[in-house]
């Protein structure tokens, strides 16, 4: 069953009486990556709510909030196809039909994760983090999860979010999901559509840097400054925005001791920046 819900109002009318809800948040023009996490969280819930908001808070000044792709349409009837998989399941698609459903005239919240928010896109989308917490903790407020996933895509993103939850004592559990990718290697992204055909093969650097940097390290500590050089390297096309490795939970350069590790990176085509990672464990 779907329905779908476009004010704050509706939302806590329809949420009154129901158990535990699974969440996935998104700004909609939904692809086969948004869709793994609804599976993610049916396979959880029997109940599962999915925002489709494009948030204008995280959106930078001379960024694309007016030419976001919206297709509302679209994706109802991607989700309502998932749902043919599994027809037991029930989705609310809350989907506002305005800002002010979210933010009121009269809001003035702000949730800042600091030092998190700074670095990486941070430093390059100074007020991009502060929007992102803030949207999802009012999500939160209004739809009350117990669980909500989010795709390490947006590795940083899935970092400050499980850092809100636990400084605010939310009781909800962050769940990380895969990337999905296209056949080629490229991370499917909304803003994959912006780039032409030949972008599209050139974005193909990130994946293939990606891969290469961890074959380097290939689990080995020993391998990290040979990594780092070839990094070095690499940086020499400014197309890069970043490039770098970092330990998982800080996302810190600092690597001593630690284990778990990320490369993160963005690489500009023309205006549009496409971000992808990597993870990978040192023995
Ligand atoms: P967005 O609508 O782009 O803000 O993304 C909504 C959610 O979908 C976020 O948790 C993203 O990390 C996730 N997501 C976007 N693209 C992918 C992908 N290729 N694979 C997995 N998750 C993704």
């Amino acid at each position: 069953m779907l329905s779908v819900i476009k004010t704050a109002q509706d939302l806590a009318t329809h949420r009154r009486n129901q158990g535990e809800v699974g969440f996935v948040a998104t700004m909609g023009n939904l692809h086969s990556g948004h869709i793994s996490l609804l599976k993610a969280a049916f396979k959880d819930f029997d109940h599962v709510y999915f925002s489709i908001f494009v948030n204008p808070t995280q959106f930078g000044p001379n960024e694309d909030f007016h030419k976001y792709p919206r297709t509302l349409e679209n994706d109802v009837a991607l989700i309502e196809d998932c749902l043919k998989a599994h027809p037991q399941k029930s989705v609310t698609v809350f989907a506002p039909l305005n800002v002010n459903e979210i933010y009121p005239a009269d809001f003035k919240l702000q949730i800042s994760i600091q030092d998190l928010n700074k670095i990486l896109e941070g430093e390059i989308r100074p007020t991009h983090f502060d929007g992102v917490t803030t949207v999802v903790y009012r999500l939160f407020s209004l739809i009350k999860p117990s669980k909500s996933y989010f795709g390490l895509k947006d590795f940083q993103q899935y970092t400050i979010i499980k850092k809100m939850v636990k400084d605010m004592l939310l009781n909800i559990e962050i769940v990380g999901m895969p990337i999905i990718r296209e056949t080629s290697g490229l991370a499917l992204s909304s803003r994959n559509q912006y780039l032409s055909n030949e972008q599209k093969e050139t974005a193909l650097i990130l994946f293939n840097t990606l891969t290469e940097i961890k074959n380097i390290i290939a689990e080995s500590r020993e391998n990290l400054p040979a990594a780092q050089k070839y990094i070095a390297e690499k940086l020499k096309d400014k197309n890069w925005d970043y490039l770098t490795i970092r330990e998982t939970e800080t996302l810190s350069e600092n690597l001593d001791g630690k284990k778990s590790l990320v490369i993160l990176s963005v690489y500009r085509q023309g205006q549009t920046r496409l971000l992808d990672n990597m993870q990978m464990d040192l023995k």
